[in-house]
């Protein structure tokens, strides 16, 4: 770590601190906190240099080397974000927005310009369209709670498809009851692509909302989203995208879908947890009352009435996770910095975990559509999803089981649960083949 005075420059940029970053690049606090890309990495992506950058990867789970294949729940986090974190502590924190000290301004400078690389990662027209949350979940609250309450009424229809996580239902089904709107829910394919000519029959001017996942986190459908919200659109309605398994995977242009809101959790893309992201268009964000009350989100506070902050801090009650936010633009610069190598990596992955467990006698695979994220989830016949993830295990591989958090799609499958193996740039061919083998010990098993 060097230390750099750049003396003559405001006290925000005074004291930058450049660090290499084992991906070859370097970040500064202060001033920049961005990785430079490590054009290398990009264009011949070499995983095990990659690896190198998340030291979890390097542990033993009894006496096997680990093979993390459960991202979809949550990633693993390079150095530069445990970095960030563990520097902004020793060194930056205090609060923002607030003091007129060195530090104050420091933690400021630092926590805005991590919105600049979230508006940066998502392509919006601005870093004001960008509002800080605790993650994907608070982002439909607040959006289901604010917009929804100020804008549903009774007789109006809210789109849901089937493949939802339990966080894209359940804050639109309180509001449904709370306004008298109603929800109606699109089904999917055999494939588990979205029914698209029943999307299309569906839409009316009583549609008001299309709140709808980018990529499923059971079947790894990606939706054509674009062609939805221009639909969507047509009959007046908004559209949300739950982005909770898409940020992750490949590049998004909120611009270019023309979506009205997007939401993803820090958590999935490298980040830490306890904080993410409500993407919404400036002028309806505007037009949105507050989402919570008190200290950083007020312009004038008098008994007699209290007026509200512009966007974003107007949905920034409080003190936020400041360092999380920080770090937040780091993981999304440095993921950027290895798209698209990291992107041909991962769709390898998924097609040679395709290939192999469709080889497994009694293994069926659900979701094929042709656009998918690389998360695969299957079921095993005779043996239950729980006893294949506890079997996995023994042998070092870390996947998922059970519902995922979406209930009416495994009632819409007739299953209770599945097992999910979902990948990240990270992983290896040889993590793909050992899943493989196991499968095949485990099967033999029962
Ligand atoms: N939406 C989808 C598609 C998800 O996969 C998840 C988490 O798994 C969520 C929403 C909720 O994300 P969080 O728990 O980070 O708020």
């Amino acid at each position: 770590m060097q230390i750099v005075e750049k003396a003559g420059e405001d006290a925000r940029k005074r004291s930058a601190v450049t660090t290499d970053l084992p991906n070859g690049g370097t970040f500064s606090t202060c001033d920049a906190w961005v990785p430079v890309p490590s054009a290398s990495a990009a264009a011949t992506f070499d995983v095990e240099r990659v690896r190198a950058d998340f030291p979890i990867l390097s542990r033993q789970i009894g006496g096997h080397a680990l093979a993390y294949l459960d991202n979809g729940a949550s990633a693993q986090k390079p150095l530069c974000v445990i970095e960030t974190l563990n520097r902004y502590y020793r060194e930056h924190h205090a609060n923002i927005h607030r003091g007129v000290h060195r530090l104050g301004e420091e933690a400021t400078s630092a926590y805005e310009h991590a919105r600049e690389s979230v508006a940066r990662f998502l392509n919006a027209a601005s870093s004001r369209e960008c509002v800080f949350t605790r993650g994907t979940t608070e982002s439909v609250n607040l959006v289901a709670a604010t917009w929804g309450r100020a804008n549903l009424r009774e007789g109006d229809e809210i789109l849901l498809s089937t493949m939802e996580h339990h966080a894209n239902i359940v804050p639109w089904q309180e509001v449904a009851a709370q306004t008298g709107a109603g929800i109606r829910v699109l089904p999917l394919l055999p494939d588990g692509s979205l029914d698209i000519e029943a999307f299309h029959k569906s839409l009316s001017p009583r549609v008001k909302l299309l709140a709808i996942t980018h990529a499923s986190n059971v079947l790894g459908t990606v939706n054509p989203v674009r062609e939805l919200a221009a639909a969507a659109h047509e009959v007046g309605a908004r559209v949300f995208v739950d982005g909770a398994q898409s940020a992750a995977h490949f590049p998004v242009d909120v611009r270019a879908l023309d979506v009205d809101f997007f939401a993803f959790s820090s958590h999935k893309v490298c980040g830490p947890t306890g904080v993410g992201v409500l993407y919404g268009k400036a002028e309806i964000l505007n037009a949105m009352p507050p989402y919570q009350f008190g200290g950083d989100m007020i312009r004038v506070v008098d008994f007699s009435g209290t007026t509200y902050r512009e966007i974003p801090e107007r949905f920034e009650a409080g003190t936020p996770s400041i360092a999380d936010a920080i770090a937040l633009g780091v993981a999304l610069d440095y993921i950027t910095s290895l798209r698209p190598g990291a992107m041909h990596h991962e769709e390898s992955l998924l097609r040679r975990a395709t290939d192999a467990l469709s080889a497994i006698p009694g293994l069926r695979i659900l979701g094929t559509a042709s656009e998918k994220v690389a998360v695969l989830s299957f079921v095993m016949d005779k043996v239950h999803p729980l006893d294949a993830g506890t079997l996995l295990d023994a042998d070092g591989i870390a996947v998922r089981t059970g519902h995922h958090c979406a209930m009416p799609l495994m009632k819409t499958l007739g299953l209770q649960g599945t097992i999910r193996a979902s990948f990240a740039f990270y992983n290896t061919h040889e993590e793909v083949d050992r899943l493989a083998a196991s499968l095949r010990r485990i099967r033999g098993m029962f």
